[in-house]
């Protein structure tokens, strides 16, 4: 008899702490497990900030699917476009861009987030995203590149909008992205020696009256404070109401000459939550406590793409908050799950009660709140550190990262533009593959299609 086919989509946080489990747990008999991934890493999304500040290189968070021979899980590579959950198949674009049909008996759906945006004019073409490894590598290359340009420019209006940088989105996100790369232009006061460094302007905006309202009163408050003190202009209860190429309106009116916007205002389930036309909770996958979506067989969902029901609060309708910390418990839990399936034994709910939160803003500066208890400084930055630095997958991601703090701290930044990405297009878009996906009926008309060709 064939083996059960268990398809992972997804290779985050949840999707590999699922698959390394069932690797674990499964005999090899008992089922055959896939994996579909665009890339061949789990990248450590929290650490994002510090590559595109140059703290650490690219390939340091970008931690290897196939280090060990222990690792059995077959590997698809190419992007989940659609799902047809009748047929039972997966449909996929790999890369070398051909569609590829991948049935399944299990599918464990783990696609993560996309980049929220809103219906702001210019948005899409101008703003740049800190959720891919491309987009931070991006961006590091686009803000070293305002400071050589002004540093070589003649006309004094146009030195001061390059040295202007805006960063929307006040949560861990954007405040750990603006605090770090603030420090990065900062220290280029001792390599730029024609500019002015109190040209070089930082702008962190949030339309909520608040940063990072999860720290609680006061903790949020010092994280304020640490920013400000650093030259940071934080305005709260303000958006973008325009973006142009060379330019920023604020929704308050004021109007920013600069070229850089940095877009982390929150985020959205992956587009292929919606090719499965099914019941979704502020566009996340609707699930049960055990991960699995109602009505539809074999089918469990988790992490960023999914309402999973939050079993620690009293509020029946709370559901777990997007972050890594719910995500990889939630991978572990589904590959129970599944087995628990297979097994015809009862699933068992997800519970998990926050552990809390750091937030590192770059040198000695951070706020962390590790089970309820507030720290600021040193120790809230060795803690932040040293949470990520233990929840890093492998021996060889850790020797990495510990290798490239140390660096920075003795030699600093190097200001080095690498210019892969000058001349391809950055739209969000584009380094999201948001268009990539089918829609419900074209996923239906292909699977048909599919089939009659079998016949
Ligand atoms: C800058 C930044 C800082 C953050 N800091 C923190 C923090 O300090 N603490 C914290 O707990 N959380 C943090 N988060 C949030 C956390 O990273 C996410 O909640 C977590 O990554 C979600 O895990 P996931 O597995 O659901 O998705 P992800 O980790 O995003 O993984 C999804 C995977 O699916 C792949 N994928 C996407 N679409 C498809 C498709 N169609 N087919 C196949 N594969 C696909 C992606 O390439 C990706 O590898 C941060 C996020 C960002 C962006």
């Amino acid at each position: 008899m064939a083996r059960p086919k268990i398809l992972v989509v997804g290779a985050g946080f949840a999707g590999v702490g699922c698959v390394r489990r069932l690797e674990r747990r499964l005999g090899a008999g008992e089922a055959d497990i896939a994996l579909v991934t665009p890339f061949s890493y789990q990248l450590y999304l929290p650490l994002l900030p510090q590559v595109a500040s140059g703290i650490l290189t690219p390939q340091s968070i970008a931690v290897s699917l196939r280090r060990s021979k222990k690792y059995r899980t077959r590997i698809v590579p190419g992007g989940a476009i659609g799902v047809d959950t009748k047929a039972k198949v997966c449909v996929v674009r790999n890369l070398a861009g051909e569609i590829v049909d991948e049935p399944y008996d299990y599918l464990v759906l783990a696609p993560g987030s996309v980049t929220r945006t809103f219906d702001i004019p210019g948005l899409a073409d101008n703003a740049r995203g800190m959720k891919t490894l491309a987009e931070a590598a991006f961006v590091r290359d686009h803000v070293i590149s305002q400071l050589d340009l002004a540093d070589a420019s003649h006309d004094a209006a146009e030195r001061t909008a390059r040295l202007q940088f805006v960063v929307v989105g006040g949560g861990y996100a954007g405040t750990e992205t603006a605090a770090c790369l603030q420090r990065l232009t900062s220290n280029a006061a001792t390599r730029y020696p024609r500019l002015d460094p109190r040209q070089i302007k930082w702008h962190l905006i949030d339309i909520a009256p608040k940063l990072m309202p999860e720290l609680g009163e006061k903790l949020g408050l010092s994280a304020q404070k640490i920013l400000r003190d650093r030259g940071i202009d934080i305005s709260l209860g303000v958006s973008i109401a325009k973006a142009g190429p060379e330019e920023v309106t604020f929704t308050d009116g004021r109007v920013l000459p600069c070229r850089t916007l940095i877009w982390t205002a929150g985020v959205v389930a992956s587009p292929l939550i919606k090719t499965l036309d099914a019941e979704t909770v502020r566009g996340r996958l609707a699930v049960t406590a055990q991960m699995s979506v109602p009505g539809r067989s074999g089918v469990f969902a988790l992490g960023d793409a999914a309402a999973v029901p939050d079993l620690t609060k009293d509020d029946e309708a709370a559901v777990c908050p997007p972050t890594a910390q719910h995500a990889m418990r939630q991978g572990r839990k589904v590959a129970d799950n599944v087995i628990a399936s297979l097994r015809g034994r009862p699933l068992q709910p997800y519970m998990h009660k926050d552990l809390g939160l750091v937030v590192d803003l770059g040198g000695r500066d951070a706020v962390s709140k590790p089970v309820g208890i507030e720290l600021r400084g040193l120790p809230a930055q060795a803690v932040a550190r040293g949470y990520h630095w233990s929840a890093l997958r492998t021996n060889v991601a850790k020797t990495r990262v510990l290798t490239n703090w140390l660096l920075n701290a003795v030699a600093g930044d190097d200001f080095v533009r690498t210019g892969f990405l000058a001349r391809t297009p950055a739209a969000l878009r584009d380094f999201e593959y948001t268009d990539a996906y089918l829609t419900p009926e074209q996923v239906r008309e292909h699977t048909e299609a599919a089939h009659l060709q079998q016949k």
